[in-house]
C-alpha cells in the first residue's frame, strides 16, 4: 500500500485525484501550496508525490528544485498545464521522474503511478553496482575489480548520480542541477572537467561501464559492449 503526496490547489482537481487514488487503496495526503508540499515532502516518508506546476506560495518547479538540491529522493511526477511547459525537458531537468499534460486520462496518470512505483529502489540504496563497478555512497568508496577507486567528491558524486539512473540519459543541464548543489560552481566548464577525469579513472582502472554521450541529448552511464 503505497502512500502519496499530492500537491495541487485546484478543488477540483483535488477531488478527481482523491478519488481516484484511493480507490486504488493509495494512502492519499493532499497539500494545497508549494511551501507546505515542500515542508512535507521534506519531513515525511512518501512512496510517491504528485506536483502541480502552478501552485501559491511556490511553484511546483521552485519545489521540485529546492528537494532534489537537499538531497530529496522521492519519485515525483509532475503535473503542467499546457502553456506552462515550453519543453519536456524542463520539468525532467529539476529532478521529475516523470510528467502529464493536463487535462490527462485518469487511467494514464494510474498507469504512470503504477510503473514509478514498481522502479527499483535503486533511490534509496547506498550500495550501487553496475558490471564490474561498485560505489558506496554512504561510505564515499567506489570499487572496480574489487580494487578501491580514487575518486574526488564531484567525481564520485556524479558517478553515484549515474549509477542510480543506469542507462537513462541526462543532459549536461540536468546534470548540473541535479550533481552541483549552487549556481555558482555549476559551470559547463566544471561539469566538462568532472566529467573527463571521471571517465579517464575508470577506464584506467579497467571498469566495464562507461559514460556515452549521446549526440545533442545528453549521457548515460552503461555497461560497455566488450565486443
Ligand atoms: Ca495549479
Amino acid at each position: 500500500m503505497a502512500k502519496i503526496l499530492v500537491v495541487e490547489d485546484e478543488q477540483h482537481m483535488v477531488s478527481v485525484l482523491r478519488d481516484a487514488l484511493e480507490l486504488e487503496n493509495y494512502v492519499v495526503e493532499i497539500v494545497g501550496d508549494g511551501r507546505e508540499g515542500l515542508d512535507r515532502l521534506k519531513f515525511y516518508d512518501y512512496d510517491l508525490a504528485i506536483l502541480d506546476w502552478g501552485l501559491p506560495l511556490m511553484s511546483g518547479i521552485e519545489v521540485l528544485e529546492h528537494y532534489r538540491k537537499t538531497g530529496g529522493q522521492t519519485p515525483i511526477l509532475m503535473l503542467t498545464g499546457k502553456d506552462q511547459i515550453p519543453d519536456r525537458q524542463t520539468g525532467l531537468d529539476y529532478g521529475a521522474d516523470d510528467y502529464l499534460v493536463k487535462p490527462f486520462d485518469m487511467r494514464e496518470l494510474l498507469a504512470r503511478l503504477r510503473a514509478m512505483l514498481r522502479r527499483p529502489k535503486q533511490m534509496t540504496e547506498s550500495v550501487l553496482s553496475l558490471g564490474n563497478t561498485r560505489l558506496d555512497a554512504r561510505k564515499f568508496q567506489t570499487w572496480v575489480d574489487g580494487k578501491p577507486l580514487s575518486l574526488l567528491p564531484k567525481e564520485l558524486q556524479l558517478l553515484e548520480f549515474f549509477m542510480r539512473y543506469p542507462e537513462q540519459v541526462f543532459s549536461q543541464t540536468a546534470l548540473l542541477n541535479r550533481v552541483w548543489p549552487n549556481d555558482c560552481e555549476a559551470t559547463n566548464q566544471a561539469f566538462r572537467s568532472a566529467l573527463k577525469r571521471l571517465r579517464k579513472k575508470l577506464e584506467e582502472a579497467g571498469s566495464n561501464c562507461q559514460i556515452t554521450a549521446i549526440y545533442g541529448v545528453g549521457y548515460k552511464f552503461e555497461k560497455a559492449d566488450m565486443e
